[in-house]
């Protein structure tokens, strides 16, 4: 156990950072952000920083020397350097596993998830074998270091197959879904194997971006919300797996269909601030900590957390003159198209 006072350290810079620092403040507990960008908006809220290069081994140990416990918020982060680090959690196989989306397709199938058609692509014949197989629409998308709809091109038809240039090797391709709602299953995990879930909520995205979550689901989604639980949960007990996990999922006429897991916490779990009795950020302080988990149960009868995507987060007067809404600002100085900079979230009393 590692009791309040002690320091956490945080991999990663982004407002999932803050927003666990700002929860592990709330318990007593001191954090430090490690980061290579100097304007790290977690950094604003830890007690202490390090901006320094992932491949900096001298300044990562000089950090982990500091930390009593060490989580990340980033997914990309390099695992060579951490390997055989136990006070790490998630534990560093998760890392391994979610970074790559073979590895966690093949991770999620081998435990009796389904997953779109989907095959690895390296080469100009491994793509048109690919669309021979699955067939059109599909989507190529990067195996690592993609994230909100980036590294990602759909291929309608055959036209665009063949005029289709790939980007490089270590793609993937998979058939598109033709889902009817995308949710997701937030769970956190404790040192002692405890499992809760959150209710899962309707994401709703924009151009590859999580714009709007929604809880309770509708009947469409509760109806596979235990399913998908089922996985989540074989996922987290085969990696020994302690912390917040998400797996998101499409939700089809035939059943949930495994799209992608984050072994971290997660834009679609940020209602659980105002909206659960216990937020993610919280729990996976609790967890990683060693401390008993808390409440996972809804605190209103619905809830409604709307992203504030670039020019979004200039409207926080007008958000504001709304008493009944919870603005979360992340400090981000430049305002970019399609850059989170902030959510709002609305409970159902
Ligand atoms: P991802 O980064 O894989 O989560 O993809 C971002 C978004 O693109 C998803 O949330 C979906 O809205 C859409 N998408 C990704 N993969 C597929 C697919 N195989 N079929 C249909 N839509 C998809």
């Amino acid at each position: 156990m590692i009791p309040p006072g002690e320091t956490i350290g945080i991999l990663g810079g982004g407002q999932l950072g803050r927003m666990i620092a700002l929860a592990a403040a709330n318990l007593g507990y001191r954090c430090h952000v490690y980061a290579p960008e100097p304007d790290a908006i977690a950094a604003d809220v830890c007690a202490a920083s390090t901006c320094a290069d992932w491949a900096d081994s001298a300044a990562l140990e000089r950090f982990m020397a500091a930390c009593a416990v060490i989580t990340y918020e980033f997914e990309n982060v390099p695992v060579a350097a951490l390997a055989g680090e136990g006070r790490m959690f998630p534990p560093v196989r998760a890392l391994e596993v979610a970074q790559d989306r073979v590895h966690e397709k093949r991770f999620a199938e081998e435990l009796g998830g389904r997953a779109a058609p989907w095959a690895a692509v390296d080469t100009a014949a491994d793509f048109a074998a690919a669309v021979a197989r699955i067939g059109m629409p599909g989507i190529v998308k990067t195996r690592r270091d993609g994230y909100d709809g980036k590294g990602q091109w759909r291929i309608m038809d055959a036209g665009a197959a063949a005029a289709f240039a790939l980007p490089g090797a270590g793609l993937v391709y998979e058939g598109f879904v033709a889902f009817e709602h995308e949710f997701s299953v937030i769970l956190v995990r404790g040192a002692d194997g405890d499992v809760r879930f959150w209710d899962s909520a309707d994401n709703a995205h924009r151009h590859g971006i999580l714009a709007r979550s929604t809880v309770p689901a509708p009947p469409a989604i509760l109806a596979q919300v235990a399913e998908a639980r089922g996985l989540a949960r074989k996922v987290a007990d085969a990696l020994g797996y302690v912390g917040v996990l998400t797996l998101e999922f499409f939700a089809t006429a035939d059943g949930p269909v495994f799209n992608e897991m984050a072994p971290r916490v997660h834009n679609s779990g940020h209602w659980t601030i105002e909206g659960a009795l216990t937020s993610q950020f919280e729990n996976h302080v609790r967890a990683i900590c060693g401390l008993p988990l808390g409440s996972t149960q809804l605190a209103a009868r619905g809830v409604v957390m709307d992203n504030l995507i670039g020019d979004d987060a200039h409207d926080w007067p007008a958000i504001l003159s709304d008493p009944a809404n919870h603005l979360h600002l992340y400090g981000k100085a430049a305002v970019r198209p399609g850059r989170k900079m902030g959510h709002v979230t609305r409970l159902v009393l």
